[in-house]
Formats: structure tokens, sequence, C-alpha cells
């Protein structure tokens, strides 16, 4: 270890990092406070090396929203509209084959599937929908809903979490979204979002899925009320979910966004950022991917993430995605394959475009 790494409030962490040892809470507590950002991405990187070496995976993805309307009202959201409301929408199942026809012949990997808790939609529309876009998008992969909303179809359908996924993956669903997971801590739930299923149906319904041979996403939405070690526990309850089920392919943190939402905290600064990319990467033994989602942390952002931790940027999305911009995310609605190509060249790493299974399809060489 140089003089440098050896001055670091964190040298004997990276020690530990070096040689492999799992870190615990007080590690990744003591990460989280350290203000050396070097020393941190530099242990970061050192994981992120070691899976991937210098790849960067991207996935070429549409975006589907099937409707705003929600019962409920977590304080964080910007998405959701009361039935009838100005700005609300749900789309009919035929619509959304025929918006998914005219993109049949693209080279589509992924469409990303995600609504509202709507309180009239009944349970087959859910299924009718995946059978049409299956029907149409044979090779897309379709990854569709949070935890939450396969909650909720439990709820409105009167079935159990197993049956409804069993019914759900029959009908063309793929894979489960990461949303919903927002912070576990039971006292921050309370206070964003009291009325959401708490930390163990989440890991439950994922459990579910992984236990079909699915593979999922898990989300963590930092950057509003938590405290640091409300992170370290989000991030440690994953972990030790992944050691038992192994079914989590990415790990996507999200930070808040506070436009037009009920929850006024300021955004997250760069620094915040990076420490839970990084922190995020070393605590994460055990799942393969650590995610930066750039139409919420920005193209610049992700560029830099890329030296902490993070090996795997969200896609070429051509959709009009409602979530973050609802919030105030004022990142591109897209961007072309050759730009994001570009961006990841730039920051010394090989783009290589991948599925949703994470095999790599095409690595791009500049
Ligand atoms: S986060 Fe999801 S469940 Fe909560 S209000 Fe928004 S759309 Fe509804």
């Amino acid at each position: 270890m140089n003089a440098l790494l050896a001055s670091s409030d964190i040298a004997d962490i990276v020690q530990k990092v070096e040689a492999g040892v799992r870190l615990d809470a007080r590690d990744g507590l003591r990460l989280f406070q350290t203000n050396d950002l070097a020393t941190l991405g530099f242990a970061a990187n050192l994981v992120r090396q070691r899976l991937h070496g210098d790849t960067t995976t991207y996935i070429v993805n549409r975006y589907l929203h099937y409707s705003n309307v929600c019962w409920d009202t977590c304080k964080f959201c910007s998405f959701y509209r009361k039935p009838g409301e100005p700005g609300s929408f749900t789309k009919t199942v035929e619509d959304i084959t025929a918006w998914a026809r005219q993109f049949a012949d693209q080279d589509i990997a992924e469409l990303h599937i995600v609504g509202g808790l709507h309180p009239s939609l009944k349970y087959p529309y859910y299924l009718e929908m995946l059978r049409g876009l299956k029907s149409v998008l044979p090779r897309t992969s379709l990854k569709g809903f949070t935890a939450v909303e396969v909650d909720w179809f439990c709820r409105i359908s009167r079935k159990p979490a197993a049956v409804v996924m069993h019914e759900l993956h029959e009908a063309g669903l793929d894979s489960l979204t990461g949303g919903g997971a927002e912070i576990f801590a039971e006292h921050v739930r309370k206070q964003i979002c009291p009325n959401k299923i708490d930390a163990r149906r989440y890991f439950e319904i994922h459990g579910i899925a992984h236990d079909m041979g699915l593979k999922t996403q898990v989300t963590m939405l930092y950057g509003h009320i938590e405290s640091d070690a409300d992170r370290v526990d989000h991030i440690l309850r994953v972990r030790d979910h992944q050691d038992h089920t192994a079914g989590f392919q990415v790990f996507i943190p999200l930070a808040y966004h506070p436009e037009n939402n009920a929850m006024k905290a300021p955004r997250a600064t760069g620094m915040t950022d990076l420490k839970v990319y990084a922190v995020s990467r070393l605590l994460l033994d055990n799942v393969p991917h650590i995610k930066c989602y750039w139409i919420s942390a920005g193209l610049k952002l992700a560029q830099v993430s890329l030296s902490y931790g993070v090996d795997d940027l969200d896609g070429i999305v051509y959709e009009q995605e409602r979530i973050f911009h609802d919030a105030g995310s004022a990142t591109p609605q897209a961007v072309t394959e050759e730009g994001l190509c570009k961006l990841i060249t730039e920051a010394g790493r090989t783009p290589c475009r991948r599925d949703s299974r994470y095999n790599l399809l095409k690595t791009i060489t500049a």
C-alpha cells in the first residue's frame, strides 16, 4: 500500500477489500462518513475491475408506463395522479399493443413496464397486457412491475403472490423491476411511504421470482430523510437476501428528485451520489452489477460513476420517461447508442451491449 493510501482514514478497510474480506455494517458507515473520495473510489474500482474489468454494459430498451393513476400518495412521488385528475392517463391493452407494433422490427432487448396502483383496473388487464406485448414482441424481454404492483395484483385478484407470479410469468413476464424498495428501514418508510408494503413483503415477492428462476433488480431511493446508517442497513438487507437466493442481478441507487412532490428535501450532492455508488459496490460482494440510471443521475455523473464501482448504465431509452422527469430531472429523454458508447470509451472503459440477463451481445471498440 502506498503512503497516500496508508494515510487514509479508511486504509484498514481498503486492506480488507484487497484481501477479499467481507465488509460489515461498521465499515459501511465509516465509508459513508469519510471525505476521502479518492480512496473510496480506488477501493470500489478494485472490486469493479475484479468482477468486470473495463467492460461497461448498456441495453437497448424502451419504457412503458401503462397508467399513472394510483390510490397511494407516497411523499417522494411526482408520478401519481388521482383518477380523473388533469394529467392522469390509463392506456388500454389495444393502445399498448398498437404502440408496441410500431417497433416490432427493431432490436429492442427489453421493455421496462411500470405504473401506479390503479384503483379500478381489474387483474386480467395486466395478464392481457403481457400476452399482447409478448405476441407483438416475442424476442423482447418483458421486465415488468415492482413488488408493490405485484402485491396490489394479489389484493385485487385475492390470490397469493406465488400464484400471481406464476400467472404473470405464463402471460409473458420475464423479470421484475426493482422499484418500491425505497429505504427498507421501517421508521423511514413510515414517513415517506406509510401505506407501502414493508421490506419483508418486498423480499418475499422477489424471493418467489428468484425461486422460479427469474432474475430481478433491486433499488435504493436515497438523498431524502434517510441517514447513513439507514443506507447501510438497506444495502445489507439486500446482501442477506442475496446470500439465500442469488436472484438479484443488479443494484440500482436512485437519487430522490425534489420537484412536484410533497417531500421537500434538497437534491443529493455529487459527493453523496458517488459515495452511494462506491459503498454499494463495496458492501454488495454478492450482487454482480451496480447500475447508474443516467436518466435520473445525468449523463455527466453517469460517466464519472464508472470510476466509483458502476459497471452498467441504463440504456438507449427511446420513450418519454415519466417518473424522474415529473420529479424535475433535466436529463435528456434518450441518448443514441453512439453517444452512450462515446461517453463510456472516454471514461477509459469498453462499451458492451447486453441483453436482459446480462449476456454480452456486442463489444464496441473505439
Ligand atoms: S411511488 Fe408508486 S405506489 Fe407510491 S404513489 Fe407513486 S406510483 Fe403510487
